[in-house]
């Protein structure tokens, strides 16, 4: 890793400035099981607009954490695991908000033989990221709330973003795996998951819906940024609440996991 410049982003607006092949990695993991299909190397990338309430990440949030990488230095380092890895997911933080680095990557591991998964809140302008998402062969979209006003609440910011991206994967054909999760008074309600399967209903590139259980593992990480963590009440989900959640969707048609 060197010290060289990243891209920067705007927090106000989630729009990225383009910059060189150079990206901000909070930290990687050599043998993810939970961030797309089969064994994956992955990329926490740094910096994320959002302000989620539950984030259990927050000291990725920031945009001068991590380290600076090349893009060289990030190839070479996913491809020491090749022989044991089915893919490279790029998460974070918003992996969209350094879109270039994420094409980068993507346009140079892909022909390793390596698929390509990003997980990203769809925060970021659409047009600057449209080449990223090109160039994977799944996105994982984390959908907040299916409702503007709640996921204003829960994010400090809109979901318009995220569902313009969905959009965009269904005019194009990008497969998607929605990721949701589920916290108990804000997003655990009937009338909460009957919205959200509502409005995911039509898109043809959803291909399932993972149900993420709210948990308090971020809750010490809040308190070391000295940060107000206003969730530290939430309770987390008994396993029978979301195997209800789990058959409410399984119900309406969609595959869960
Ligand atoms: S989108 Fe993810 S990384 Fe960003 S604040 Fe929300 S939970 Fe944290």
């Amino acid at each position: 890793m060197q010290e060289s410049a990243a891209p920067e982003c705007s927090r106000a607006t989630g729009d990225c400035l383009r910059a060189p092949p150079a990206g901000r990695i909070h930290h990687t993991e050599t043998c993810g099981t939970v961030d797309g299909p089969g064994v994956r190397f992955v990329f926490f990338m740094q910096g994320c607009p959002m302000r989620c309430l539950f984030c259990h990440n927050p000291d990725s949030i920031g945009q001068s954490g991590g380290a600076a990488w090349t893009a060289d230095e990030a190839v070479r380092e996913a491809l020491r695991y090749r022989n044991f890895i089915q893919g490279v997911t790029f998460s974070g933080g918003e992996p969209l908000l350094q879109p270039d680095f994420v094409a980068e990557l993507a346009r140079r591991l892909k022909p390793e033989g390596l698929s390509i998964a990003i997980d990203t809140a769809g925060a970021p302008d659409l047009p600057l990221c449209t080449e990223a998402i090109n160039a994977a062969d799944l996105l994982l979209l984390d959908i907040k709330a299916a409702g503007d006003e709640l996921a204003r609440k829960l994010t400090g910011y809109s979901n318009r973003r995220a569902f313009t991206t969905l959009d965009y994967c269904e005019h194009t054909g990008k497969r998607v795996w929605i990721r949701h999760v589920l916290i108990p008074g804000w997003t655990l309600k009937s009338r909460q998951l009957e919205a959200l399967a509502r409005r995911l209903r039509p898109y043809r590139c959803v291909e399932l819906i993972e149900l993420l259980p709210f948990h308090q593992l971020g809750a010490p990480k809040w308190e070391e940024l000295g940060w107000e963590y206003s969730f530290r009440d939430v309770p987390v989900p008994s396993p029978d609440v979301i195997e209800e959640a789990a058959d409410f969707f399984a119900d309406m048609g969609f595959l869960v996991q």
